[in-house]
């Protein structure tokens, strides 16, 4: 049975009588097959498994979507049960944020670009709410989705600066039949605008076909995405960029060193994200980690 924990004071209470290692799996909730694969990751891997579903109000910008964003609470709920989550916690915005509370994670580089640039403070309500989770639910392992790689780039940066002892995991992008990669936002998303979605799946893919066909010139490979985006009308492109995996900072020049291809495009007023490391192959956990970097090298 998923114990439900709804209090930081019931949360330390619970984390101090684990024993053993313990997996964590931060979550906004309105969970899909993407979380339940952490999720399942953390049960192989750990002793003990909490799940986490908070919507964070910190890392909402004003004018987005926190008032809106899904909440499916006894849904997630079951699904954690069943997925043999032992704990759940869900503490409260008050909690979390109580009156003059004052103190933000920045973590300065890697946060700027991509979408810090396009949702100024992202990051840094993402950054603090992680690692006011990582100090109440003091995880041996926390496990996060490839699906916001600059997020893991950023959590991973976070947690070797400031020697949080926690091994970040990367669990591979979980897709629809399709190819669009799993959110919770997809359900804004209206029937014409769902079938317009496939098109971030098929644009990463044509990009890494040219890769496969020895194309390694960056301007090239994002032409390639953006053709293939500019063919579906409903979608809007705010970037798509390539990257150095481990920085995110642009790559110019051809190289044969892994590359990440990240892209935010809008369908309507739903902004959708995905990304691809290049060779495709790479796209699996083993590959993810040592393209992304692990807290000893970095
Ligand atoms: P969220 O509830 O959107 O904050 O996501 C919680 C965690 O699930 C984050 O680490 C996400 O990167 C991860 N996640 C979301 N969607 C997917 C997906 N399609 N595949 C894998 N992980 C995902």
């Amino acid at each position: 049975m998923t114990q439900q924990i709804e209090t930081i004071e019931a949360m330390i209470a619970t984390r101090s009588s684990l024993k053993g290692s313990v997996g964590v799996v931060p979550t906004m909730g309105a969970l899909h097959d993407g979380h339940l694969a952490l999720v399942e990751a953390a049960r192989r891997e750990n002793d003990h498994v909490i799940a986490t579903i908070f919507i964070n109000p910190t890392q909402f910008g004003a004018g987005e979507d926190f008032t809106t964003y899904p909440r499916t609470l006894e849904q997630d709920i079951a699904q954690l049960h069943e997925a043999g989550v032992d704990y759940v916690f869900t503490p409260t915005a008050d909690q979390m944020y109580p009156p003059r509370y004052q103190t933000y994670v920045d973590v300065e580089i890697v946060s700027s670009g991509l979408e810090g640039a396009a949702r100024p403070g992202h990051f840094r309500g993402v950054a603090t709410v992680v690692t006011k989770l990582f100090n109440l639910t003091q995880p041996t392992h926390a496990y996060f989705g490839q699906k916001d790689a600059q997020q893991v780039v950023v959590l991973r940066q976070m947690v070797a600066d400031l020697n949080f002892l926690v091994d970040v995991v990367i669990i591979p992008t979980i897709r629809e039949r399709d190819g669009l990669a799993m959110s919770s936002r997809n359900t804004y998303l209206t029937v014409p605008q769902r079938e317009a979605a496939g098109v971030l799946f098929r644009a990463l893919w044509a990009a890494a076909e040219a890769y496969d066909s020895g194309e390694r010139a960056p301007t090239s490979l994002r032409e390639t995405a953006l053709r293939v985006l500019r063919s579906e009308p409903l979608a809007h492109v705010d970037y798509v960029a390539i990257c150095d995996p481990r920085t995110l900072f642009g790559i110019h020049d051809g190289t044969n060193d892994p590359m990440i291809m990240l892209m935010a495009v809008k369908i309507g007023s739903v902004r959708l994200l995905d990304n691809a490391l290049l060779p495709w192959s790479l796209n699996d956990r083993d590959g993810l980690s040592a393209a992304l970097g692990t807290r000893f090298n970095l």
